[in-house]
């Protein structure tokens, strides 16, 4: 694979370039190329099942996280990134619906892994033993690279399976249609169980670059992170919008604290003009660049500069023009595809697109198809196209996204139904000007002693913390004594959210 020989190829000419670094910890482009050949030795040996069968690995931004990742597909399994944000009861789901014969831990073992069901191993004590694998073991063509978990609607994260092929055609373009080469220091600011984090991870990799992480540590403490920042000697960035908006509340996030960034990249949410104005007016030195793409169709599809001129011109930004070898299109209800300018469905086609959930035929064949001889893939955002621009204006189901996480509401309801002390809930995005900024849980409570509103409330947020990421969790919770329905019996949202909102 172009990438893995990239990488090895830059371990042999700049052996001592940094490869990676997180907070004081860094890695070697020859230090990573040959511990990762270890890791794949010692994963072949321990997993019996055939090439293809996928590890699990969990930390957060250490280090040996790209190692284990690098030694998974060298030894020819795909690796599952999970965050140390991930509570144990969604590990063991993810355990449970990949078939993973192996869990390697880089910041110790999550607690309440059942140890019956899964091998777990130490990074540390993966990479005792010398070892190599040969190069006809990795991944390869159209076997899996990854597997990323996305918050699924019917209560369980699904996996969606990214090929060697999805991921070369994907780094290929970013290499090729921005100005990213020639060794440059990238931010990562996304954990890696999130496909933000891939569109600097291999590009960096690949371009001989150095891979910049802010820890959640470093992000929870702005006067740490701007001061690692001002250290970093940083070219290119990458981050939700949301994550950059937060920066720029401080008057002091300016070309002067980085005065080596060049290019601005986002994805994974709408880029307000507000954010690309204020960047613009502090980077004059940098270009800025909007991407749009589902986790499905491998990080990002469509690309736009964003300068003066295309800000003067919309009220809302539109995400660009598609990948040179992906066919964007935008249908309607029926599956026909509408003429310019008219608003239907985006539709995905073409080599970015995954083959679809791991092991969820029935989830994949809701949202892949084969349309004129390319595989496809139905965003379930609503959009249109004019003069080859795609314009993004939001979902056509209950997905949402929330200081840039993807996830589905009726995957949190489902959860917050399951407590002991819930009848029926609806949870609902508090927007007040069309970004999500909180969630709301309309509840309708079982009998229960608790004196005030706040102990049900803490007591339900406690049993939600066994399920859910605490991004997922709603900030408010309001009790009812019913939930409103339509007149043709559905939960009325609409009225809901008017309710709660008053
Ligand atoms: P994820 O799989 O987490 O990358 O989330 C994919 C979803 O994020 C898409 O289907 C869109 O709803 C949304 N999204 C991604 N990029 C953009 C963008 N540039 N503007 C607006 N929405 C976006």
């Amino acid at each position: 694979m172009k990438l893995l020989d990239a990488i090895q190829t830059h371990a042999e000419n700049y052996p001592q370039t940094e490869a990676f670094r997180s907070q004081g910890q860094s890695l070697t482009y020859q230090e990573l190329w040959a511990l990762s050949d270890r890791a794949a030795a010692a994963i072949k040996k321990r997993v019996s099942g055939e090439k293809g069968s996928p590890v699990l690995v969990y930390g957060h931004m250490e280090p040996h996280m790209i190692v284990s990742f690098l030694g998974s597909v060298k030894a020819g399994h795909p690796y599952i990134p999970v965050d140390l944000s991930i509570p144990s009861e969604r590990i063991a789901k993810i355990i449970e619906s990949s078939g993973a014969e192996l869990l390697i831990h880089v910041s110790g073992l999550p607690v309440d892994i059942d140890s019956g069901r899964i091998q777990t191993v130490s990074a540390e004590e993966l990479l005792e033993n010398e070892g190599t694998v040969s190069r006809d073991q990795w991944v390869a063509g159209h076997e899996t690279f990854y597997i990323i978990y996305t918050s699924g609607s019917t209560g369980n994260p699904k996996g969606v399976q990214i090929s060697a092929a999805n991921l070369q055609s994907f780094t290929d373009w970013i290499c090729a249609d921005f100005p990213i080469n020639g060794g440059k220091t990238f931010l990562n600011q996304a954990p890696f169980s999130f496909d933000l984090s891939v569109m600097d991870l291999y590009p960096c990799l690949q371009s001989g670059g150095t891979l910049h992480c802010v820890t959640k540590d470093a992000v929870n403490k702005p006067k740490i992170l701007f001061e690692e920042l001002k250290k970093s000697g940083l070219n290119i960035w990458t981050s939700t919008p949301s994550f950059v908006q937060m920066c720029l509340m401080d008057p002091g996030f300016s070309q002067d604290l980085l005065p080596e960034a060049d290019t601005f990249m986002f994805c994974g949410e709408v880029l307000p003009v507000s954010v690309a104005e204020a960047l613009l007016e502090r980077f004059p030195k940098a270009r800025i660049f909007n991407t749009y793409g589902p986790t499905e169709a491998t990080v990002a599809v469509t690309s736009v500069e964003i300068t003066s001129d295309i800000i003067s011109r919309h009220e809302s930004l539109p995400v660009g023009f598609a990948k040179p070898d992906m066919n964007i299109l935008i249908m309607d209800e029926q599956g026909n595809q509408l003429p310019d300018g008219e608003k239907g469905e985006i539709v995905i086609a073409g080599p970015s697109v995954s083959r679809g959930y791991l092991g969820e035929p029935e989830l994949t064949d809701k949202a892949f198809f084969s349309y004129e001889g390319q595989w496809a893939y139905r965003t379930g955002d609503a959009g249109y196209i004019q003069d080859g621009q795609i314009f993004c204006q939001g979902r056509l189901d209950f997905q949402i996204k929330l200081h840039g996480y993807r996830m589905e509401l009726e995957e949190i309801e489902f959860h917050v139904r399951q407590s002991q002390y819930v009848r029926s809930a609806v949870v609902i995005p508090y927007q007040p000007n069309g970004t999500v900024e909180y969630l709301i849980a309309a509840i309708v409570p079982e009998e229960h002693e608790f004196q005030k509103e706040f102990h049900l409330t803490s007591a339900i947020k406690k049993e939600l913390a066994a399920f859910l990421p605490a991004y997922m969790i709603p900030r408010k919770f309001i009790y009812q004594d019913h939930i409103q329905m339509t007149a043709n019996g559905k939960i009325d949202r609409k009225r809901i959210r008017e309710e709660v909102l008053v």
